[in-house]
């Protein structure tokens, strides 16, 4: 990986080469979303990818609206994603703009066209306009209408401004090339006419650009060097430079493709996140089981681990799939340092110190995170009674089991050993009382060195302690059956979110402010969730367990 850090990936050099000949002055790009969902991860190295080449060129990234196809778009996702784009540190200053603040100049340039012999209005039904486009393998043929007069073209398409004609009834088309071996180039549709109100213009408009339209003029208007997109607009591109071209642009904008970033076994797609949604499979665009970027946020990811994901993935021309695994390491590997570390017991069964004396509570000093010590210490209470995790104990423990069980003593993390001498269950046979005695001369710190123990285990003292909820997560998709049954609903796992509740920990939990993050000792990573929290009485997502095959490739 360390190579890919060093080593300049394909659109670097297609930069240096352009700034090297003079083509490229400023390098300008830019992230351009439609408004018509919640972002999630592929968008997050999008956004990462354009505004780092910005930086890294001391260029301008702008954030820009694709707000041509105002059916399925909505102010919700316009605050969203700004929201997003901030929270990852993409800098776009003042420059948030929108494609339909254009919608003149698009207009404009749609009237130039027309001038230019370049595009006509067309009158055949969409079934006719598929038809005559022909095949893959077969030509298409013109439309009878491709030859009318450029006056009576500039007529007509005024008049689908004005709103003198239904829905689907007419387009503006390009006039390029109906046998073009690339379908896009047979005459594509630039306008259509549709009566909708949009969520900036209003009723302003009854006719909108085609995304194919749209698209490269938004880039050139706002000056783009580098247009950035993914490879399924390959095949567009040649359009992009034929409209850039046609309508007039001294600088025109550069198409660059790069491969979608994908994660085995989750559901990106915001179609089919929208759809989880909507079906109430998850509870909003936000769920911590989602990977767009306001549940990753929510489950207690950080941009720093999303941008240390970004950069190990890369950036390349080929389709591929990432482990989520690698995704996980980078929030290990970013809270590893940062979060102060405390004793949660999320399954909790008590134990009883039966020699230790009835009224007495100690306190225990204890270091926020072992790995800095910079971060300090602060006291815990201990007392006769405690809550520990009901697998720290078993009954008839199998080989290599180092915890307790009757007749084994362990160490009680920065306390005591202690050793198990009884229990006791309820009627069905669960564990509801661990009895211990401890040792007094085993205090840690305190130089002790008679005897080892093999196990340690975590605990809270259960006359103070905090009791909340946490949400347990596991994939979404069932990976046994694959994402996608056939069809096309989401394998959904049932555990993937796991309900805890009554889990104890230290008591100054109750303090934790909704987003603020921790390791639980021996559990994994958490978060206070944003939603269900109140004040005191914060709510925990496991963002992710300590455990990890992962390694980095070399
Ligand atoms: P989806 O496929 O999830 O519906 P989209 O491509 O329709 O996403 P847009 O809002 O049109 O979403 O995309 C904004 C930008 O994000 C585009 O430049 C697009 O190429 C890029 N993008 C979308 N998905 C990914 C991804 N998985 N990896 C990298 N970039 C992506
Ligand atoms: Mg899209």
């Amino acid at each position: 990986m360390e190579k890919e850090v060093v080593s300049k990936n394909f659109i670097e050099h297609i930069i240096d080469g352009d700034l090297a000949s003079g083509k490229t002055k400023k390098v300008i790009t830019r992230f351009p979303p439609e408004p018509n969902g919640y972002l999630h991860i592929g968008h997050a190295k999008s956004i990462l990818l354009n505004y780092g080449l910005a930086e890294q060129y001391g260029g301008q990234f702008n954030l820009r609206f694709d707000d041509t196809n105002p059916e399925k778009e909505d102010e919700e996702y316009v605050q969203s994603i700004i929201d997003d784009v901030r929270w990852l540190g993409a800098d776009y200053e003042d420059r948030c703009f929108f494609a339909s603040d254009y919608f003149d100049r698009m207009y404009e340039a749609a009237v130039t066209l027309i001038k230019k012999g370049k595009a006509y209005v067309c009158d055949l039904s969409p079934d006719e306009i598929r038809e005559y486009r022909g095949t893959l393998t077969s030509p298409g043929k013109n439309s009878p209408y491709r030859d009318r007069s450029v006056a009576e073209n500039l007529d007509l398409f005024e008049r689908m401004k004005k709103g003198e004609f239904e829905d689907g009834s007419r387009v503006l088309r390009a006039k390029i090339d109906m046998a073009s071996p690339n379908l896009n180039m047979r005459d594509p549709i630039l306008y259509r006419v549709a009566h909708f109100h949009h969520h900036n213009t209003g009723d302003a408009w009854c006719i909108y650009p085609m995304y194919d339209f749209a698209h490269p003029l938004e880039d050139a208007f706002e000056g783009v060097t580098h247009s950035i997109c993914t490879l399924e607009f390959e095949d567009h591109r040649p359009l992009y430079d034929w409209v850039v071209a046609s309508v007039g642009f001294e600088h025109p904008p550069r198409q660059i493709e790069f491969a979608k970033l994908y994660l085995t076994n989750v559901v990106t797609g915001k179609r089919y996140i929208r759809k989880l949604v909507q079906d109430g499979i998850v509870d909003g665009w936000d769920d911590p089981r989602l990977v767009t970027i306001s549940a990753l946020k929510r489950r207690g990811y950080t941009p720093e681990a999303i941008r240390h994901f970004v950069e190990l993935v890369g950036v390349s021309k080929a389709n591929s799939s990432v482990d989520v695994d690698m995704l996980e390491y980078c929030i290990r590997e970013d809270l590893k340092g940062k979060a102060h570390r405390i004793a949660a017991v999320i399954d909790p069964v008590k134990l009883v110190i039966t020699n230790y004396p009835e009224n007495k509570t100690e306190k225990m000093t204890v270091k926020n995170n072992v790995e800095d010590e910079q971060m300090g210490t602060r006291e815990v209470s201990f007392s006769k009674e405690l809550w520990i995790e009901r697998e720290d104990f078993m009954i008839e423990p199998p080989k290599k089991y180092f915890r307790l069980f009757p007749g084994n003593e362990v160490r009680l993390m920065n306390a005591y050993f202690v050793k198990c001498t009884d229990y006791e269950t309820d009627a069905d046979g669960n564990v509801t009382t661990v009895y211990c005695t401890y040792d007094p001369e085993t205090r840690s710190g305190s130089g002790f060195t008679g005897r080892k123990v093999k196990g340690t285990i975590h605990w809270v003292n259960a006359a103070d302690c905090f009791e909340t909820d946490v949400y347990l997560f596991e994939n979404l998709v069932d990976e046994e059956k694959g994402v996608y049954d056939e069809d096309g609903n989401v394998n959904v796992n049932p555990n993937a979110k796991v309900l805890m509740k009554n889990c104890k920990m230290e008591a100054q939990m109750a303090g934790t402010r909704p987003g603020e993050k921790f390791q639980f000792l021996r559990q994994g990573y958490f978060c206070a969730d944003t939603k269900y929290s109140v004040p005191g009485k914060p709510v925990f997502n496991r963002i992710v367990s300590l455990k990890s095959s992962f390694k980095l490739p070399k």
